[in-house]
């Protein structure tokens, strides 16, 4: 570095000027790696690996996705909130950040202080979907049949916290039955045994089910948001189906671990909302039924304020349910 170029940037660092602009330019130098705490294939793993791909672009490294499946999505946020905070690791979550603070008693990371918020991503609508062969075709026969058969159909979820699961209490609470609960490592797994037949019923998000629900390989029966999806449009929500409480959608959110630094935490910020606008993955969200969340809610004040408000939001009802996982 020539003579002068170097005292002017020492004078400039001594001004408290150097160090921030020098610091946001050097990061990021390497790879990233974005963990899904659910298996691969399915939803969050589909919206983290567009999402990824289209940040890499910006942030111009390589942004890569990792499966820790496992106990509800608890074992791949732990993960994250041991990494170093150095940006390098993140987290994509979704609704589960809100409900396993209430749900498990028992966390082995703080599940409300251990994380910096990066921005929310998208929410998606959920499906109650089934094997080709249920014997239903619409929500109410459905609403018939679970009530009849009981615990003697299967429904899978991927595991206590997950939003399969929580829609699966929703569907059950409304009904007023219990179904035997079978777990997985996340609804891309599931998907598979509800498409061979060997379990009954799932809920989940239209990134996992819309391909399946169109080409008539599952049944599905309502969509879990006031509206109906563009992109099913024949579908009718759980209120026209005679089930107004049975609704729910699923957020997602960009996490790093505590203590990442504030302009790396902006610089992610920045790198998402830059993705969130990338015509390739507007298009692909709007295929699989959702869209992403409007600029300034890729924030990380604004996702922090949302999360916060929605482990409020469902802390009494879990409490009220008496839903544990430990
Ligand atoms: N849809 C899943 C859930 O029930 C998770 C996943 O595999 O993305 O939470």
């Amino acid at each position: 570095m020539p003579q002068i170029t170097r005292r002017a940037l020492m004078a400039a660092g001594a001004a408290g000027l150097a160090a921030p602009a020098l610091g946001q330019g050097a990061f990021p130098t390497r790879t990233i790696n974005v963990i899904v705490p659910f298996a691969a294939g399915g939803p969050t793993d589909t919206v983290t690996r567009l999402t990824a791909e289209a940040m890499g672009r910006d942030l111009g490294q390589t942004v890569v996705v990792e499966n820790v499946g496992g106990a509800g999505g608890t074992l791949g946020a732990a993960r994250v909130a041991q990494a170093r905070p150095d940006g390098y690791t993140l987290l994509l979550h979704h609704i589960g950040m809100a409900t396993a603070p209430t749900l498990y008693r028992r966390l082995p990371y703080d599940a409300v202080n251990g994380f910096e918020t990066i921005g929310l991503v998208t929410e998606v609508p959920m499906t109650l979907v089934a094997k080709k062969d249920f014997p239903a075709t619409s929500l109410a026969e459905a609403v018939a049949v679970i009530k009849r058969e009981g615990d003697k159909l299967n429904y899978a979820n991927a595991g206590i916290g997950a939003a399969s699961h929580l829609c699966g209490l929703l569907l059950m609470k409304a009904v007023g039955t219990a179904m035997t609960t079978v777990p997985f490592r996340g609804t891309g797994p599931a998907i598979q045994e509800l498409l061979s037949g060997r379990v009954d019923l799932m809920c989940d998000q239209t990134t996992n089910t819309t391909e399946q629900i169109r080409s008539g390989d599952i049944k599905a029966f309502n969509v879990t948001t006031a509206e109906r999806v563009q992109s099913l449009p024949n579908l009718p929500t759980s209120k026209e189906g005679g089930l107004p409480e049975f609704e729910v959608s699923v957020w997602h959110g960009l996490y790093a671990p505590k203590g990442t630094p504030a302009e790396i935490q902006q610089r992610l910020s920045r790198a998402l909302q830059t993705a969130l606008r990338d015509e390739k993955l507007v298009a692909r969200f709007a295929d699989l039924g959702t869209a992403p969340v409007a600029q300034d809610r890729a924030t990380p004040e604004a996702h922090r304020r949302f999360w916060q408000a929605d482990i409020a939001k469902w802390k009494p009802i879990i409490q009220a349910a008496g839903q544990f996982a430990d």
